[in-house]
């Protein structure tokens, strides 16, 4: 079997070859050729699988199987024979971005390190943004910021980024921040001399391609931080993205860029003023419909159905009644689940908690009405609305007792 070789290392910018087929396997399904030699990279050390086309097929992904050989895996049927010379086309847009997201990661991992003796754990390059998880549990904001701008410094110098590949005994005596995980012969990518590291990724040719590294924000995991950024390309989309929301923002405000904040901070405040006056109004409503139902007696007696009320005004009956020094109220409004909520008010007829006694054994039965209060309020729910009209006339009944008492 003819062995692949992978452009990919040599010559990372080649969009385009040609290649022989050399076999039709399958993965997970799907239909997947091998070639003689590829540029597409197979996922490996957080970097995805390369896109693209063979020929008239579309690659969604390449891959490493269980023997080591590469798989480029197709989203419809094979058409193609061993020994087919076919053309491949690299989604250099998808493949460029992840070699700008992966050598800024080379970049910071080792700046972390060298400025703040900080060690990499893990890293996942993610289609938003990249993530580095650290082995310390928190990182000072101000010192991220001063990573960012060394990382970004050495962004502007342009420094070369090389491969070479040394023996296993001469890439322990170099003194590499992380150990290495391969056997035999160790691929080391160099950063001039910032950083170098055992890595099979594929990375830019000057670090002038990252155009901007920038800090995204960090959780913590397992104990550890993660940090996330992003770099190339898409920091720069990110920078334009963001500032159209702040002039979309600025516009629907009138609000200049830095009085934004403050314009939402103001917006918020008359909302909770238009929140409180909104409830004003609903105990006026419900002291004006209270004042409807009440009879001219002495003592102003209210027993009512409140079912066309409102559940704000209802709610707002207890407040409305503070302004109202004297009053014998019941009052029943229905519920959505078909119970039945009651209320009773017995304020300035004195031996207000000896006629609550009253209505607790005499009326509420009606409703089979549960709930408690103190004078002057009681409230609660009953469970059997038929019974109503019963139980306000029997209010009614036992009022006409006691005042005539
Ligand atoms: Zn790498």
């Amino acid at each position: 079997m003819l062995t692949c070789a992978p452009i990919y290392h040599t010559e990372p910018y080649v969009r385009s070859i040609h290649a022989t087929v050399v076999s039709i396997e399958s993965w997970k399904g799907k239909d997947a050729l091998t070639l003689d030699r590829t540029i597409f990279y197979p996922e490996g050390g957080g970097q995805p699988g390369d896109r693209g086309t063979l020929g008239e097929l579309r690659v969604l992904d390449t891959q490493t199987d269980e023997e080591g050989k590469i798989l480029h895996i197709l989203d419809q049927s094979n058409t193609l024979v061993p020994g087919a010379e076919v053309a491949l086309v690299l989604d250099w847009e998808h493949r460029y971005d992840y070699m700008q997201q992966h050598s800024a990661q080379h970049l910071l991992s080792g700046t972390l390190h060298r400025m703040l003796g900080v060690g990499t754990v893990s890293v996942h390059l993610g289609a938003e943004d990249m993530s580095i998880e650290v082995d310390v549990e928190s990182i000072d904001e101000h010192d991220l910021m001063r990573v960012e701008d060394e990382v970004n410094r050495i962004v502007t110098l342009s420094v070369a980024v090389t491969s070479r590949t040394v023996s296993q005994e001469a890439s322990k005596e170099i003194g590499l921040r992380r150990p290495v995980k391969v056997d035999g012969d160790v691929r080391l990518i160099s950063i001039g001399d910032y950083d170098t590291i055992a890595c099979g990724g594929v990375h830019v040719s000057h670090t002038g391609e990252l155009r901007y590294v920038q800090y995204v924000r960090s959780e913590r995991i397992r104990g550890h931080l993660r940090t996330f950024w992003i770099a190339g390309d898409r920091s720069v989309s990110s920078i334009r993205r963001n500032k159209s929301i702040v002039d979309a923002s600025g516009t629907l405000l009138s609000a200049p860029a830095e009085h934004i904040v403050e314009s939402i901070r103001h917006m918020q405040q008359q909302l909770g003023d238009a929140r409180y006056l909104q409830q004003k109004a609903s105990v006026r409503i419900a002291s004006l419909l209270l004042e409807r139902e009440l009879s001219g007696t002495t003592i102003p007696l209210a027993l009512f159905d409140a079912s066309g009320w409102d559940e704000e005004s209802f709610r707002s009956l207890p407040e409305s009644l503070l302004s109202i020094d004297a009053i014998v109220l019941c009052v029943v409004r229905p519920r959505e689940d078909g119970k039945l909520s009651w209320m009773v008010a017995l304020k300035g007829i004195g031996g207000e908690a000896e006629l609550f006694k009253a209505i607790r054994q005499e009326a509420l039965p009606a409703i089979e009405g549960k709930g408690g209060g103190k004078p002057p309020l009681w409230q609660g729910v009953g469970s059997d609305s038929s019974g109503k009209e019963t139980f306000l006339s029997s209010v009614g009944a036992i009022f006409d007792r006691v005042v005539h008492d």
